[in-house]
């Protein structure tokens, strides 16, 4: 049916809905039918392929030739295939988890993205329900205004003004004034998407206005479903610090074949033996380093972090859409955030007024507002509005009588380009009213005349002034106030434009509203200014409401930290690029203006995060680093754009989720820094085993300490509390690289550490068995050197907690930590003393002696990186205090 082209009755007939829309059981059985009102995704990738593609990875490929030469040596030799066996084995565990840990990082962020998704408002059963928008059916009735994503395509059957921006569709980005007549086809056969006036189609955004539509198609049968047959399913969710970690991957790989074949030449040359058995022997070598080198951990254990970190913030109501914000939160410079609902609580109170007239104020608001009384004396509405249809009420004005004399028969909807609405009303003697209410500033200038002793007066200056100073007193006391207008007509006015309705004016007086502040937001002030992060107020309100308000919570001391729109209008860019770091509140402000503040911030290199609500914000959030949505108040314009969305749109949720990015980050580095450092002391031990003629540890033998080992302490760093300083220091260089911070110099020398202790064990090892010390191939050296490497590394994990600080200064404990130690320790026992084990691993039963020389040697590594820890900070203490 085409359904633009029929009367709205036949609409609802064909649809088997009304007006007011489909019952609760009505609409469950048509969804039940009809499917999800969702477009079809792309295809999943399935777990096979995923379990394929992981062993794709170069790095387990190496490890796979490994297996296949290992297994061509044994059989040769007539030896046991153990070491085949090891390798698969563990290339088969890595691949699992790879595989595991891959799906339960996309379900998390799934889970994220259905915390976020889209909500429509619905007639069913006669009330205005919110919900998903996926559970809509044909025959909904959907209630539409200015920042609402349409949901499913539509029959528009009221419109108060809707404008409808269908680019997606049309790719045309001029708004379409949205009418609910019907249309007629004239010589045309078929009327283009584009000029359906009566319909609102799925992808397309109410920009402007008020309205209601009945749904006729949804999910795949919208026209969205037509052009779109199925959504790619590419999200781009990997993190700046994901492909640098990828990239390090490459260059380690690359490096590992070269050292390779370097090993491999050097010791097939140095023997100057070319027989088949010694070439093989010499390769085993090399391969033991390619196992070695690659830390085959580090990209699973960032994935890992990445995805309990975000399933953490979202328990805290942060909601990340994508995942490149956690990374970039942990830079956060400036906070620019929204005041009315953000940094104050939204809960609005009528508490002063000035008219000499209140009744006449009261009922103008109250007729003006959106907001509706209910039967039981509660008001539903948002909450500016409500508070004053409340405060009628208290003047025992009731708003469902005073609609019954001056029932609404038009308007000019708010917006915070005007920042103001009007309502026009018609009375029973054929005549009709008018009311305006709005910001002071604006109203008045619409105005020409005032109520003055029942007489409507010319708008003097000194009235003027009078209005101004009322206005100036309230704003001082933090109050939103608002203007109240009215205009009388003799006839229904021709049109609805604002331009058309919002002149010639008559002042009836002003109304002051309290909205007091989030009492946790003056903590969420200090913590950031403590943490190196300038927050930002930025509001439409006026400029005293907003420095008062700003001076409560602490952003600023003094007025002259604030600048209005109409002041940022008089300066160029360059001027706001210079100037922006002396101001802290901005007042007055229209959405555009936001994206201007953000590139200003920008431009001087800060990392700025920004919060939206509004249709028109959109823009602004795309524009910072960190776009922020608002859960409650929030469009879906601006949800859809935002990189993270505030699911109790509070300020303090930003820097709770500021605080998580550090402490995400910080983990990742621990982890990646551990995982480097004992990859380092492995390729070094070998290196110099090969240099000097020794075997000092076996292909597998790495391979155990890189996969068990290794894993679990570096998994363990990652669910590290966050250190007693995080939100004490500056924020982290956006620029900086993993290796920055002396982490680079700190894995090489922690590997050598490890590498020397290793080596120690290994040379006590063979005295303690044969008495001499002497460099040689020694069963005993070998289990010591496992030992002791694995333990340091386990040890070397709780250095990791602090780059800096003592571990012995931290308040807080790792219980994860402590398990892997104490796992590890239990598991590298018994693959040395259970025989089937030690004998699959070619280790020998060391004596109570060595196993307390291996481990203590092992704990060394906590005492020696303690006292390096103290010179480090007592060398960053002198430069700062030189500097
Ligand atoms: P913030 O940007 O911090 O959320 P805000 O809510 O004051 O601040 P806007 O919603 O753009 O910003 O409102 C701008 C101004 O418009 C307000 O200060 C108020 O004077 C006026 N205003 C707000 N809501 C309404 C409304 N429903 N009807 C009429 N005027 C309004």
């Amino acid at each position: 049916m085409k359904y633009y082209l029929a009367d709205l009755e036949q609409v609802f007939e064909q649809v088997q809905s009304s007006p007011h829309g489909l019952s609760q059981a009505d609409a469950d059985s048509r969804l039940q039918r009809d499917g999800k009102n969702k477009l079809a995704e792309g295809k999943k990738v399935s777990v096979l392929k995923r379990f394929v593609q992981q062993l794709g990875d170069p790095m387990t490929v190496i490890l796979i030739v490994a297996a296949i030469i290992s297994g061509i040596t044994a059989s040769y030799a007539h030896e046991s295939y153990a070491d085949v066996f090891i390798i698969m084995i563990v290339v088969m565990i890595n691949a699992v988890l790879g595989v595991y840990q891959e799906s339960k990082a996309e379900k998390a962020i799934e889970a994220l993205q259905e915390m976020s998704a889209a909500t429509s408002k619905v007639l069913r059963d006669g009330n205005v329900v919110t919900m998903k928008s996926e559970d809509l059916v044909a025959g909904d009735v959907i209630l539409l205004e200015a920042g609402d994503a349409v949901p499913a395509d539509c029959r528009m059957i009221e419109s108060a003004s809707v404008k409808i921006e269908e680019a997606a569709l049309t790719g045309e980005s001029v708004p379409v004034n949205k009418i609910i007549q019907t249309l007629t086809l004239k010589k045309e056969k078929e009327v283009p998407l584009g000029d359906r006036k009566n319909m609102a189609y799925m992808g397309s955004t109410v920009v402007y206005g008020r309205g209601k539509a009945v749904v006729v198609a949804t999910g795949m049968d919208t026209e969205m479903g037509k052009i779109a047959d199925a959504l790619a399913n590419a999200k781009d969710n990997v993190t700046p610090l994901q492909i640098k970690l990828n990239q390090l991957s490459k260059i380690l790989s690359n490096l590992v074949v070269g050292i390779c074949i370097f090993i491999f030449a050097f010791s097939l040359i140095k023997s100057g033996d070319f027989s088949g058995e010694v070439i093989l022997n010499t390769f085993m070598v090399a391969v033991s380093l390619a196992v070695a080198a690659i830390p085959e951990g580090l990209a699973t254990v960032v994935t890992i972090v990445l995805s309990i970190g975000v399933t953490n913030m979202s328990k805290r109501n942060a909601v990340i859409r994508k995942l490149t914000a956690v990374e970039t939160l942990g830079c956060a410079q400036v906070i620019c955030s929204d005041k009315t609902g953000t940094l104050t609580q939204n809960k609005m109170t009528v508490v002063e007024h000035y008219s000499e007239d209140e009744p006449l104020l009261a009922a103008a608001m109250a007729l003006c507002s959106d907001a509706e009384l209910g039967k039981d004396g509660e008001v539903t509405g948002e909450p500016t509005e409500a508070a004053l249809v409340n405060y009628a009420a208290s003047l025992k004005l009731d708003k469902n009588e005073l609609k019954k004399s001056r029932p609404r028969i038009g308007e000019a909807p708010f917006d915070s380009m005007r920042k103001m609405m009007s309502t026009v009303h018609s009375y029973t003697d054929g005549s009709f009213i008018q009311y305006t209410k709005g910001a002071p500033d604006e109203v008045i200038k619409k105005c020409t005349h005032i109520l003055k002793n029942g007489q409507v007066v010319p708008l003097t200056d000194a009235f003027h002034e009078e209005i101004r100073s009322q206005n100036k007193a309230m704003a001082g006391k933090a109050l939103r106030v608002l203007c109240a207008a009215f205009r009388k007509y003799d006839s229904m006015p021709d049109s609805f434009e604002p331009s058309d309705l919002e002149n010639n004016l008559t002042l009836i007086g002003l109304t002051g509203m309290i909205d007091p502040i989030r009492p946790e937001v003056v903590d969420a002030i200090k913590e950031c200014k403590a943490a190196g992060i300038r927050p930002v107020m930025i509001t439409g309100d006026h400029r005293d409401t907003a420095v008062a308000i700003a001076t409560q919570l602490g952003i600023v001391t003094d007025e002259s930290q604030a600048i209005t729109g109409a002041q940022l209008d008089d300066i160029s860019d360059d001027e706001l690029k210079n100037s922006i770091g002396s101001y802290s509140v901005y007042a007055r402000v229209q959405p555009e203006h936001k994206v201007r503040i953000v590139n200003a911030w920008k431009t001087n290199g800060m990392i700025t995060a920004m919060t939206g609500d509004g249709v028109n914000d959109a823009p602004s959030i795309k524009s910072a680093d960190i776009g922020v949505g608002m859960g409650i108040t929030g469009t879906d314009v601006t949800k859809n754009v935002a990189d993270m969305v505030l699911a109790d749109d509070n300020f303090a949720t930003i820097v709770s989720a500021v605080e998580e990015g550090r402490r995400i980050y910080d983990n990742i580095r621990k982890a990646i820094q551990f995982l480097l450092a004992s990859n380092l002391s492995e390729v070094l031990s070998i290196f110099v085993a090969t240099l000097l003629g020794f075997v000092i540890l076996k292909p597998v033998h790495l391979l155990w300490i890189n996969l068990i080992t290794d894993c679990f302490p570096a998994l363990a760093l990652g669910m590290e509390k966050g250190e007693r300083d995080l939100m004490q220091r500056s924020p982290r260089n956006s620029r900086d690289g993993i290796f920055a911070g002396g982490l680079g110099t700190d894995v090489a020398y922690q590997g050598i550490l490890v590498t020397m202790v290793t080596l120690a064990a290994y040379f006590i090892g063979h005295f303690l068995e044969a008495g001499v010390w002497e460099i040689t191939n020694s069963a005993d050296g070998m289990t010591m050197a496992f030992l002791t490497m694995s333990m340091a590394e386990i040890f070397h994990s709780f250095n990791m907690r602090s780059q800096r600080n003592s571990i012995f200064t931290m308040k807080s404990h790792n219980g994860y930590l402590i398990g892997a130690m104490l796992v590890s320790l239990l598991l590298t026992t018994a693959v040395i003393y259970i025989p089937a084990l030690a004998f699959a691993f070619q280790f020998e039963e060391i004596s109570l002696l060595e196993y307390s020389v291996a481990l203590l040697l092992a704990f060394s590594v906590i005492p020696i990186v303690e006292i390096v820890k103290a010179f480090q900070r007592q060398f960053t203490k002198n430069t700062v205090l030189k500097g």
